[in-house]
């Protein structure tokens, strides 16, 4: 992608996108010590001296928690604060996506958290749709998401994209869209970037955090909207052949938002998907700033 939001965040600044460099020694490349953040943002439709940002907090914390981690004490606060500056700043007049990135920035070589410098970055890019909204076909992978006993899988860090990327290009390389991985228990974990849901008998059911999972705001989010329309909503390990004769599957990511799976290997589901279409038109209208029973999950920005 060349298209970028005019203004990165590096070494506590600001500097034009172009400038915004670091060195080829970076510890964090060669090791991939860093956790990264992925939100959305966009012009209020209803005032475009204003940018509305989702669950900027929920954001904040997962990021400020993914340091952890690292070793790394960033409070939310100033993630969050440093966010609203980088918006203001950079003014956006697209819908967008933001991506803040903390990382082990000295250069020294040996892996190690400890006696390295650490650094916290942002830079943005315009973001339209990233799947198809008519929904996508699946494979099951034969790549495994890690397990908590050998990976912090509750941050967002960097080096857990091998899998998703592995996973992702051998769906695509054999005629799917998506990848769907297990976890080392054979159950339902996710997508290659995504959380899963699937309808059965109108009961909404997800893998629990328990699974492997990232815990996806946007899997929070659908979670409380279902349970709030008086939705079943269960929380629990999922098998694989649950997902063949399930009523609605989908995938909930910041990017993709709801995602309609429409075929998984052989198996093709049903063309109606009531409780799928309800969720994602509700989720639309709350990120756009129409729902006013949920203007607490947005938080305005003012860019005159
Ligand atoms: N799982 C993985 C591996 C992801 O990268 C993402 C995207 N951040 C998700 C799930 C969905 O999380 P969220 O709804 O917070 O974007």
């Amino acid at each position: 992608m060349s298209d970028f939001l005019p203004y990165a965040y590096l070494n506590g600044q600001f500097v034009p996108f172009s400038e915004a460099k670091i060195s080829v020694a970076t510890h964090a490349l060669h090791y991939g010590t860093a956790a990264l953040g992925g939100l959305r943002g966009l012009p209020n439709p209803a005032n475009a001296n204003e940018i509305l940002l989702f669950r900027l907090e929920d954001h904040c914390q997962r990021l400020s928690r993914s340091a952890h981690y690292l070793g790394y004490e960033l409070p939310m606060a100033q993630i969050k604060t440093t966010i609203i500056e980088w918006v203001q700043k950079n003014r956006p007049t697209v819908p967008f996506y933001i991506r803040p990135l903390v990382y082990t920035s000295g250069l020294g070589i040996a892996p190690r958290l400890h006696d390295v410098e650490k650094d916290f970055l942002i830079y943005g890019m315009p973001l339209g749709d990233y799947l198809s909204a008519e929904g996508v076909t699946c494979r099951i992978s034969s790549w495994q998401r890690q397990c908590d006993r050998s990976f912090p899988l509750r941050g967002k860090l960097t080096t857990s994209y091998i899998v998703s990327a592995l996973a992702k290009t051998e769906a695509v390389a054999s005629g799917f869209d998506e990848a769907i991985l297990l976890n080392t228990q054979g159950k339902v974990c996710e997508a290659s970037g995504m959380n899963l849901f699937l309808v059965r008998d109108g009961q909404l059911i997800t893998p629990s955090v328990d699974q492997d999972i990232l815990e996806g705001i946007t899997r929070r989010s659908v979670v409380e909207l279902a349970q709030a329309a008086g939705v079943t909503v269960l929380e629990r390990a999922v098998d694989r052949t649950e997902l063949l004769i399930a009523d609605e599957v989908f995938l909930t990511g910041t990017a993709a938002r709801i995602v309609p799976v429409r075929r998984i290997e052989t198996y093709t589901l049903p063309a109606q998907r009531p409780l799928t279409r309800q969720l994602q038109q509700q989720l639309q209208t709350i990120v756009t700033g129409r729902d006013p029973n949920y203007r607490h999950w947005l938080d305005i920005v003012p860019i005159a």
